[in-house]
């Protein structure tokens, strides 16, 4: 095991992952920019070395300086959280060259997914449902009406270097098809430095359902069921919830073990997520995330699996300890992102927090960086925490995040929990019936009564 790690993150995930180092008795290196003196995982880490000025590129993005601080404070291994470094295959290759281990996936699988159109490609072999699509980029207007002719209108036009949403345009008729092409072209190449595109069907009313899956890199891989991120504004998501309201065991197993055995057959190490959008009974996979997700705590709370801590013992070499029977499934968890935003324009409100009461009691989790007297600096994105609640069943569950709502105090600032408080109350929501419009629609026809 390792005896001192590196948190190559900021926010609520770098708390996340100290507290799991410091379970393991692991020593904690925190990083910062200039902008981040102040925050909590520098005051909770065993060290801390200021790596640059606030802009991301040259702070968390600074890969000098991120390895100058593990070598000046003898760190074995980086955690790179999420977003940043995360899916970065040259940083995991660059750590290697300089003997650290990087507690992630291997750098190959990090490439492979990272391209969604090898992604597609590498599903299909491994027998992963996929929605129907062109085989690999589009680069002519001409091939592309060939292949939404063959697969049908609407189709979605959608970046291969994409994330966060970004770089995707629907076309619901031959007409929009050409200036769809070049918008996403456009936005990709902005975006991401690649203007290289593919074509999908556009699914009018799916869910989108993410299968949570734990390999050793030994050869040994298993599934920790699903969660359901239907609820999203501009392809984000905003509430997550675990098991998903619209699958029956039966499907949560099969959609399961074919995730497990694919991962199984790559010989994949570490936690990863193989996302799906679900429509009329049916899987369609999107994409892989090579990573600890935001919405991980969904599945710590109905598995009781600490995943980061099982993230470091793989990273170190460890054989997988869970095997796919110890995975039982524990009654309902779901999850609120609260953001510095507001509620209904959804502004971003960075600044001072004056008083912060978080909500406690039994099954109520919140992982949040943030305390009264803190100011959430406007540099990064705009996460204050997540409230995850766990309940013996949905219905327990909801009725929990009700009351943990109306507790959560954060002043000072903007947040988006007004909106969470209007959607538990939704009788959709109370009902587990929404897809990924389904929160726009409600925004646009004024569901949401927030001035
Ligand atoms: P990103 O990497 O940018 O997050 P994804 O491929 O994961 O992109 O898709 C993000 C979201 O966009 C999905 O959760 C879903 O809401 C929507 N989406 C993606 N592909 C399709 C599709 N073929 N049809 C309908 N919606 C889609």
């Amino acid at each position: 095991m390792f005896d001192k790690i590196l948190i190559a993150n900021r926010g609520e995930i770098a708390l996340r992952i100290l507290r799991a180092a410091k379970e393991l008795g692991i020593a904690t290196v925190a990083v910062h920019s200039t902008a981040d003196a102040d925050a909590m995982h520098v005051k909770l880490a065993d060290e801390s070395v200021c790596i640059g000025p606030p802009p991301a590129r040259d702070s968390y993005l600074n890969i000098p300086a991120l390895l100058s601080a593990c070598e000046i404070t003898g760190a074995e291994a980086v955690h790179p959280g999420y977003g940043f470094l995360a899916e970065n295959a040259r940083f995991a290759e660059i750590l290697a060259e300089h003997q650290i281990e990087f507690i992630g996936p291997k750098a190959e699988h990090i490439r492979l997914m990272g391209d969604k159109i090898e992604a597609k490609r590498t599903a299909k072999r491994l027998n992963i449902p996929c929605v129907p699509g062109s085989e690999g980029a589009i680069y002519t207007n001409e091939d592309a009406q060939q292949v939404a002719e063959e697969i049908g209108f609407p189709v979605l036009v959608k970046a291969a270097s994409g994330g966060g949403g970004r770089g995707m345009k629907v076309a619901r008729t031959a007409d929009d098809l050409p200036n769809a092409l070049a918008t996403a072209r456009s936005e990709a190449k902005a975006a991401f430095g690649d203007d290289a595109v593919y074509l999908e069907k556009y699914l009018d009313k799916p869910r989108h359902i993410e299968v949570q899956i734990l390999g050793d890199g030994h050869g040994q891989a298993i599934h920790l069921g699903e969660r359901d991120c239907s609820l999203q504004r501009r392809h984000q998501k905003v509430f997550e919830e675990g098991p998903s309201p619209a699958l029956n065991s039966s499907q949560r197993e099969e959609i399961g073990e074919i995730c497990a055995a694919a991962m199984r057959e790559l010989n994949y190490k570490g936690v990863g997520t193989i996302e799906f959008l679900y429509e009329d009974g049916r899987f369609y996979f999107i994409e892989m995330n090579t990573r600890i997700q935001v919405e991980h705590p969904v599945t710590e709370m109905i598995t009781g699996f600490d995943l980061v801590n099982e993230q470091i013992k793989i990273a170190a070499g460890s054989p997988l300890c869970i095997s796919q029977r110890d995975v039982i499934l524990f009654g309902h968890a779901i999850e609120c992102r609260i953001n510095a935003e507001h509620p209904s324009s959804f502004r971003p409100s960075p600044g001072k927090i004056d008083y912060y009461h978080p909500p406690g009691g039994l099954g109520v989790r919140v992982d949040s960086a943030a305390y009264a007297g803190y100011t959430i600096p406007p540099y990064y994105d705009s996460l204050v925490g997540k409230l995850i609640v766990h309940g013996r069943t949905r219905t327990e569950a909801l009725m929990r995040l009700r009351r943990s709502l109306d507790e959560f105090i954060v002043d000072g600032i903007d947040t988006t929990i007004p909106l969470f408080r209007t959607l538990v109350r939704n009788a959709d929501i109370q009902n587990g019936i929404y897809d990924i419009h389904w929160l726009e629609k409600f925004l646009a026809t004024g569901g949401l009564d927030i001035a």
